[in-house]
């Protein structure tokens, strides 16, 4: 017994459970959307002589102005169009605190990234779903657009490509749901590198567009939690009133810094996974009792009969892990597999293969049994 109880905290985060970052002990890892790469060496090189005198012991500078700076020219916009964030969750955060909250509306096309509904039930923001199709993955655009006007959406994700389906919203589509009315549309292209398709030129057109990046997947920097905002301005400026002062660190902006216009210098390696990903596609739809789905990310999406089974058998036999998304809503049976390095492509695309087939080799697919329950624990 301690000497004082304490209260309890505010009710609306009672069912919330914490992100468990804990990676289960595995030799392979393709359940985050990583890059399999390391920066450049030129870059780490850069890096190595730039950390013995780095000013650790001042503040960082809070609006990251020479990495916004460098952003904008990059982006062809000015920088007062971007905000830099501790990767693109603290900007998602920072949206809901100026967008959501009591009394005002979240819409969302679900399966969709989970951080969206967890920032907004947060912060009491109701939540409207519309489902993707689920064939397909598609918005239904005549429903969103519905939706969006009458007028009781504050904010609206949209990831293109989508995680975890790899789908795109582009175009068109996206003119349709900001035409629909003044809600702030958050158009997430934590991929884009990958897609090459960005809502960026609709920016000129349309104030209640923000895009959302990071340098987290095409830029090998999850680690120091860097992505960046792009909007106009009054919304840039409405963020900064809300946002953690000194969430940026000033070495993740250096690093930021040195890589911004350096993308150069990535495109080998991601020539190598849009590479990867089309032989990963090729694979998996060969495979019987597989069925995959397009991607336009660094990830690709798998259904296969008992794939939570499988997806522990894949760790425990092979070390490799996967994401599971079997028991997420929409994506019953799936998995999602991170496209990595070409020999980890094999390896994994080899332990999935002696998986399926079938122990007396008449009946093709899965044979998985027990098949215990999966939970729902999508993040990434
Ligand atoms: N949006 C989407 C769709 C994502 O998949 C992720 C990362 N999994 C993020 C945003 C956030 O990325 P980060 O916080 O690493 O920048």
């Amino acid at each position: 017994m301690t000497a004082q109880a304490v209260r309890p905290p505010r009710a609306a985060i009672a069912d919330l459970r914490a992100y468990d970052g804990a990676v289960p002990p595995s030799d392979l890892v393709l359940a985050a959307n990583e890059s399999p790469f390391t920066l450049p060496e030129p870059l780490l090189e850069q890096l190595q002589s730039g950390v013995r005198d780095f000013a650790y012991r001042r503040y960082p500078d809070p609006l990251a102005t020479t990495l916004r700076e460098k952003l904008a020219a990059q982006s062809g916009v000015a920088p007062e169009n971007v905000l830099v964030g501790n990767g693109g969750d603290e900007l998602l955060l920072d949206l809901l605190l100026a967008w959501g909250g009591p009394g005002r509306g979240l819409l969302i096309f679900p399966p969709t990234f989970s951080m969206y509904a967890l920032y907004a039930r947060l912060l009491e923001t109701r939540v409207t779903e519309l489902p993707r199709d689920p064939e397909t993955f598609a918005i239904d655009i005549g429903g969103a657009a519905r939706l969006l006007s009458g007028g009781d959406v504050d904010l609206c994700f949209v990831d293109t490509p989508n995680n975890p389906s790899g789908a795109l919203t582009a175009g068109e589509a996206l003119v349709r749901l900001l035409q629909a009315s003044d809600a702030l549309i958050i158009v997430d292209e934590a991929y884009f590198e990958f897609s090459g398709v960005t809502a960026a030129p609709l920016l000129e057109r349309f104030d209640n567009l923000a895009i959302l990046r990071t340098f987290s997947k095409a830029y090998s920097l999850a680690g120091l939690r860097l992505g960046y905002l792009l909007a106009c301005p009054e919304v840039i400026a409405t963020l900064t009133r809300v946002r953690m002062p000194y969430s940026v660190n000033a070495f993740s902006q250096w690093v930021g810094e040195l890589v911004t216009g350096q993308r150069a210098a990535f495109e080998p390696a991601l020539e190598t996974l849009r590479g990867e990903r089309e032989r990963l596609y090729q694979e998996l739809d060969a495979l019987e009792g597989v069925r995959v789905w397009p991607s336009r990310a660094n990830y690709l999406l798998f259904r296969v009969t008992g794939a939570h089974a499988l997806w522990q058998r894949l760790l425990d036999e092979d070390g490799v892990l996967l994401r599971d998304f079997s028991a997420s809503p929409g994506t019953p049976d799936c998995l999602r597999v991170t496209v990595g390095a070409p020999e980890q492509n094999t390896r994994f695309l080899q332990a999935l293969r002696d998986k399926l087939i079938p122990r007396d080799k008449t009946t093709p697919g899965v044979l998985l049994s027990p098949a215990p329950e999966a939970k729902d624990d999508t993040y990434e």
